[in-house]
């Protein structure tokens, strides 16, 4: 290397190292400066709250041998009612290290059952070590001095996930490496104490808070990223590396892909940085979807308020049990969706679908275990609307579609039955309120929703108590049809 282009390289590291500083300095300079302002509001909210919590992550990713190491430093504050003697996380990749326990399915394995797991190797909170035990894909850290009251805490966590060779959420394939839910996660505490998922082998079984994230990630040069949030800094390695740093404020699932030889479209639509990452095996197909994806941020971001990034990824991977996954300004796509036997409305739907989850999941969060139908139902009765008003004349979804929506993903037992409920019920449901009270309402009920609990979590409760207040009457004998 050329001295002058080493002063270069050098001075570009010491920016990134400034500029990466700086932003953990002010991330954990505001989690320290918000813990004294704690409103008695605030107090009572559910735990971790969006505005208290920080995750740090420094990654490092093997895609040939399939291995990604953590390092993570959470900062967050007890926002709980009472002290905390036991923290949970939600260590997701355990749900792939069995078999017969795996989400994937069968044929997602394609060189054989190739198992998946998360391995803390060590913890500590408040730099004290602490004794950590697994419970299905929770982990629990045991903690001999209580956290108290409004108290702010860190938890330092070394980590290690293997990546099941299988095309899935989390897994990879030839040189492409899907990173849904990889990282110690913190779980819900509320008035009903911790809530502690269960492995189920279909739908989402997660629930979890906003926060900020700092993340920096080693990675072999010639792989590209996908990311929530956005990259910072590129930091070349003279070993044939690349360390990539990246901050997301206030996302509710922080996700990453990674992939050898993939091309990058990209569009802009109100401001918003709208990315293709795919194969480019049809580029007529991945121009559509990425119109379709910016079409649809702009028609959301008009009728219930607009989008929290500033950057959207829309990411083509090996992907089996599900058509489309949605993260925080991230979507997975499976293969088969950028098939022209897709069919076009098709792929139309299912790409405004998991766009719409920006708004009912990511910006307006809910327990997906247990009220799995509030995402689901809404995603779809929005793509439809989108499709409706943007694009294809399509009919409404036939109402009256009586089913029980307050099942659980437990209750529903199987991913027949979970599709029956939580997408089609919900968007039923949605399309029964629409011919009686108008679509006028239900986007004000919808705005309402939006402006409420952005970046919160609602229930069941909530969004009843805001469809009555904006329909201005009771609505029991509707209610009573769907609960
Ligand atoms: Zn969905």
């Amino acid at each position: 290397m050329k001295k002058k282009s080493l002063i270069w390289v050098t001075g570009i590291v010491v920016a990134a190292l400034v500029i990466w500083g700086w932003g953990l300095f002010r991330t954990v300079k505001d989690v320290v400066e918000a813990h004294p302002e704690l409103t008695a509001e605030s107090r009572d909210q559910v735990f971790p709250a969006p505005e208290h919590t920080v995750y740090q992550m420094n990654l490092k990713l093997d895609p040939v041998s399939h291995e990604l190491w953590g390092y993570s430093l959470v900062s967050s504050t007890n926002t709980t009612n009472g002290d905390l003697d036991e923290i949970w996380l939600t260590t997701y990749p355990n749900a792939m290290r069995e078999q017969a326990a795996s989400p994937a399915p069968a044929t997602a394995y394609y060189s054989g059952f190739d198992p998946g797991y998360l391995e803390i190797s060590q913890a500590k909170v408040n730099n004290r070590p602490v004794v950590y035990s697994y419970q299905g894909i929770s982990t629990r850290l045991q903690l001999d001095t209580p956290i108290y009251k409004n108290d702010v805490f860190t938890i330092e966590m070394e980590w290690k996930v293997k990546i099941p060779r299988a095309s899935y959420r989390l897994g990879g394939k030839d040189g492409v490496i899907l990173l849904g839910n990889f990282y110690p996660q913190l779980n819900v505490k509320d008035a009903r104490g911790w809530h502690i998922p269960e492995n189920i082998k279909f739908g989402d079984p997660f629930f979890s808070q906003v926060a900020d994230y700092a993340v920096a990630i080693q990675i072999p040069e010639a792989y590209q990223l996908a990311t929530s949030g956005e990259i910072v800094a590129i930091e070349a390695e003279d070993t044939g590396w690349q360390r990539i740093l990246i901050r997301a404020g206030q996302v509710r699932d922080f996700a990453l892909a990674a992939a050898l030889h993939y091309q990058t479209v990209e569009t802009y639509v109100n401001g918003i940085e709208v990315e293709g990452f795919f194969r480019g095996n049809d580029p007529e197909i991945d121009a559509g979807v990425l119109e379709r994806t910016a079409a649809a941020l702009k028609y959301y971001g008009a009728v219930y308020g607009s989008y929290s990034g500033s950057k959207f990824v829309v990411v083509q991977g090996p992907m089996q049990g599900f058509q489309g996954m949605e993260y925080s300004g991230m979507i997975f796509l499976s293969d088969e969706v950028f098939k022209p036997s897709f069919g076009e409305e098709r792929r139309a739907f299912l790409v405004a679908h998991e766009v719409a989850h920006q708004w009912w999941y990511h910006m307006v969060g809910n327990d997906q275990l247990n009220e799995p139908w509030l995402d689901e139902g809404l995603a779809s009765w929005s793509a439809r609307q989108y499709l409706k008003r943007v694009e294809l004349d399509v009919g409404n979804k036939s109402p009256g579609n009586s089913a029980n929506l307050g099942k659980s993903l437990q209750e529903m037992g199987n991913k027949g039955h979970y599709y029956d409920v939580a997408y089609s019920g919900g968007e039923a449901f949605w399309a029964q309120l629409e011919e009686e009270q108008g679509e006028e309402k239900i986007l004000a009920i919808l705005r309402h929703y939006l402006a409420e609990f952005k970046h919160k979590t609602a229930s069941t409760e909530d969004l009843r108590r805001i469809i009555e207040e904006e329909c201005r009457s009771p609505l029991d004998s509707f209610f009573d049809f769907w609960f």
